[in-house]
């Protein structure tokens, strides 16, 4: 059996932009959406700062200027060449790989090799060959490699969770912080009593399939060790037909712009998404889920369209992902959450 790693870029935008400004290392940075809506990566000293992700500018325009963040507008072109760059270092591996999303790839570790030792030989000749800093996590699945990286963000990049290890941090590892497990499944989860991997890996694959069917099964099967989503196997199955993209406002908004600029991010990134698979979309759903205070608003939450032709053309999706903003957009109602396959 392979081990599975998860390169990840840390703070990825930002890292693109201080390649050419080695002066902004330190200091705060974030980088807006392509049309200076939203805030879309911000550096370590920025999150410090308290600037949430995916905030409207405008919101936080004051903050920018008292604690001096410098702040960048989007160049999609640069972050594109540079991550091609880091891929070819992990293609350079010559094992199975997968480009993940923009700044993200799966690869398999070759079994010939000390995993410590490899990890860090990318994690360097990324950082020398490319001058961007990267994060890796290493597990026996996917989902499993995916928490081993966001703790190696709070180690120096590397995650290593071996079986044993694994074992040991399931049960601090909530279900919210695992990949596919945030939002709706954790809440579905909680209703239940499964609160962390641990509980998941008690309660057996006959719960799981029960409380979340074929999603839960292969949860269950993933952070038990074994493979349901190999590296660079096609994606055919019923989640990788649809791409998504979601996240929440820091804070409640009424405004249409807002709202706007926000599925524009939203579409744009899956845009890319689908590109970097090599897939194109026959439809587009666009939801916005109103704040809990607003759920009893005789509101359209949700609508979508079929393309004339399938594509993953960041323009015409954005086209249609933006008429169906306009056509679920209900004025006066605070929305928290907006989602975007
Ligand atoms: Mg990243």
């Amino acid at each position: 059996m392979h081990t599975i790693g998860l390169l990840d870029c840390n703070n990825f935008f930002v890292s693109c932009e201080r390649l050419f400004r080695p002066d902004l290392l330190h200091r705060p940075v974030v980088v807006l959406s392509s049309n200076d809506g939203c805030v879309i990566a911000r550096s370590n000293e920025a999150k410090a700062l308290g600037i949430p992700m995916g905030i409207p500018y405008f919101h936080v325009k004051d903050i920018c200027a008292t604690e001096k963040i410098v702040v960048f507008s989007s160049n999609g072109a640069l972050y594109r060449d540079i991550s091609r760059r880091v891929m070819h270092i992990v293609a350079a591996l010559g094992t199975q790989y997968e480009v993940y999303s923009i700044d993200e790839a799966f690869f398999t570790v070759p079994t010939d090799v000390c995993t410590k030792t490899l990890v860090r030989r990318i994690r360097d000749t990324v950082w020398t060959a490319v001058g961007v800093p990267v994060s890796i996590g290493i597990a026996s699945t996917k989902t499993i490699a995916k928490y081993a990286n966001t703790m190696a963000k709070n180690a120096d990049d590397i995650g290593v969770l071996d079986d044993a290890a694994w074992y040991v941090a399931m049960s601090s590892c909530s279900c919210g912080a695992l990949w596919g497990g945030g939002g709706r499944t954790a809440a579905t989860l909680r209703t239940h009593g499964i609160h962390t991997a641990a509980d998941i890996q008690q309660r057996g694959i006959g719960t799981m399939r029960v409380v979340l069917g074929i999603i839960g099964e292969r949860l269950y099967l993933e952070l038990t060790g074994s493979v349901v989503d190999p590296v660079g196997a096609p994606h055919e199955d019923i989640e990788q037909q649809s791409v998504t993209s979601s996240r929440s406002f820091a804070q409640v908004t009424t405004k249409r712009s807002e709202l706007r600029s926000a599925v524009g991010y939203h579409t744009v990134r899956l845009a890319e998404k689908m590109r970097a698979r090599g897939k194109v979309a026959g439809k587009v759903l666009v939801r916005i889920t109103p704040g809990r205070h607003d759920r009893e608003y005789d509101a359209v939450y949700a609508a979508s369209a079929l393309m004339a032709y399938a594509t993953n053309d960041t323009r015409n999706l954005l086209k249609t992902a933006l008429a169906l903003c306009a056509e679920v957009y209900t004025p006066g109602v605070r929305y928290k959450k907006r989602v975007s396959p």
